[in-house]
């Protein structure tokens, strides 16, 4: 589904992403685990379209897709749920949520029932739907940034850093909710600090180091390699 072929991105003169070649397929979920300051972020901005690489390509399907802006990018499939979540405190949950169906604005039945799947992927929406999204727990507030990723209904939902700053009993609920919306259909690619448990919900991963990815493999080689243990789950 998604191909990147030596994708390098930079920030002015120095290279956040170098030769970086990956693949995710359709169905997959997929983590990208790496520490602070790898690259994770700067991949995401780059296959959202809010970075433009400066070499390599990007296909999705078999198209060619480098470059393009981010409202082409989520109106071919690709939504990106940033991290820090991002969303505007001030507005109400569902005006939060209206946001991420602005490309699909024409289609006015079709946002009704996205926003349904929507509410009832995650019910305590619906009865806050309402409140200022500021209002809202931590945790809750995370819901709304994935709510309203998944109202831009993507093919290929990008995940930063979901679960950061969430209490741990928050965090497990969060990787469940991650899993239900893989196992419905949606080809995931997470970007993830906790290691551990973002690989027990995944088919495969890729580490990235320095912008580079230095390792790939399937859930159970990750889980089972000294290194990663070492470098990431700390066990
Ligand atoms: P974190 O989890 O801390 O966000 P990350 O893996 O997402 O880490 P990035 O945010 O992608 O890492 O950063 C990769 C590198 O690019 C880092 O060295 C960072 O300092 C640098 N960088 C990120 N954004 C910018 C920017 N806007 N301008 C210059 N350098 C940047």
């Amino acid at each position: 589904m998604l191909q990147l072929d030596h994708v390098e991105a930079r920030y002015g003169s120095f290279k956040a992403l170098e030769e970086v070649s990956m693949s995710v397929e359709q169905g997959e979920l997929v983590v990208l685990l790496g520490a602070n300051g790898a690259g994770k972020s700067t991949l995401f901005n780059t296959l959202s379209g809010l970075l433009k690489p400066s070499a390599g390509k990007i296909a999705l399907n078999g198209r060619d897709v480098t470059g393009l802006k981010p409202s082409a990018l989520v109106a071919a499939g690709v939504v990106q749920c940033p991290e820090g979540r991002k969303l505007f405190p001030e507005m109400s949950v569902l005006k939060n949520l209206m946001l991420g169906a602005y490309v699909h604005r024409r289609d006015k039945a079709g946002i009704r029932q996205t926003l349904e799947q929507v509410l009832s992927l995650f019910p305590i929406l619906d009865e806050k739907k309402d409140e200022a999204a500021g209002s809202l727990s931590g945790g809750q507030q995370q819901m709304v940034a994935i709510g309203r990723a998944m109202m831009g209904r993507p093919t290929l939902l990008l995940l930063d850093e979901p679960s950061l700053g969430l209490a741990p009993l928050v965090v497990k609920q969060m990787f469940e909710t991650i899993k239900g919306i893989n196992e419905q259909g949606t080809t995931v690619l997470l970007a993830e600090q906790n290691a551990f448990a973002a690989l027990k919900i995944a088919h495969r991963a890729y580490v990235i180091e320095n912008g580079r990815l230095v390792m790939e493999g399937d859930k159970d080689t990750m889980l089972g390699n000294e290194e990663i243990r070492r470098a990431y789950i700390g066990a």
